[in-house]
């Protein structure tokens, strides 16, 4: 495991006394001739093995490297970069890359806004997966679901570089204008009979909030980001 990922695990809450060990392992096999990389490596003979003594050793070795404990935002932003790339290289099955992306945006304090995309794709699987219909990405079926991940991650680093909107879901392309404006979430008025007949009397829909079409695609789904990356272009 790579410092940068290991960083990641640790502020992500799942680290082992092991990957520290290993990286340790890794490092001596590069040529490290430290003695405090030697005990950290072979700290797997201690029974029990506690990860307090284990992370005082780790951080020994880092001092001796000059490496202080980076920013934890900016970690966890450079792993999930990190695993974008990795599933566009075929380096990691996507639907393994999609579960990793999807538990950013939870546990994370620094959770950000941008991993709601993969939360969405993650919850649009588990929705195929039960037989019904994906509903932040509608066109995506299990077969080329593979594919899809792929072209999220390489969206998803194009995304990445760019300074985005604030609130940037809560944006969306908007058919009838054409462009991509805020959206509000108003109640559906009336009362037809289908309403009546299924009590559905809280029912909420979304409008552009340029000219109340409810045309409008948010920036949730891929394809409404992909218009977005296409006006910025033009
Ligand atoms: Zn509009």
């Amino acid at each position: 495991m790579e410092l940068d990922e290991l960083f990641a695990h640790h502020f992500l809450g799942g680290d082992k006394p092991e990957d520290y060990i290993n990286w340790g392992v890794d490092q001596l096999l590069a040529g490290s001739d430290s003695i405090n990389m030697a005990l950290l490596a072979s700290m797997d003979f201690l029974k029990p093995v506690y990860m307090q003594d284990v992370l005082k050793q780790f951080e020994k070795c880092l001092e001796e490297l000059s490496i202080s404990w980076p920013d934890e935002r900016e970690t966890i932003r450079t792993y999930s970069e990190t695993i974008a790339r990795r599933i566009t290289l075929g380096e990691i099955e996507p639907r393994d890359g999609l579960k990793r992306l999807a538990s950013l945006y939870f546990p994370s304090f620094y959770s950000e806004d941008l991993y709601a995309i993969w939360y969405g794709l993650e919850y649009d699987v588990a929705n195929l997966e039960f037989g019904h219909t994906a509903t932040s990405n509608p066109e995506i079926d299990l077969e080329t679901l593979d594919t899809f991940i792929i072209k999220v991650a390489k969206q998803y680093l194009e995304l990445l570089k760019m300074s985005l909107p604030e609130n940037f879901l809560k944006w969306a392309y908007c058919y009838e204008c054409q462009q991509v404006h805020q959206y509000v979430v108003k109640p559906v008025k009336g009362n037809s009979l289908l309403r009546k007949l299924f009590k559905k009397r809280h029912e909420f829909h979304v409008e552009c909030a340029n000219c109340t079409s409810s045309k409008i695609t948010t920036m949730i789904n891929y394809e409404a980001r992909q218009k977005y990356l296409q006006l910025l272009s033009t």
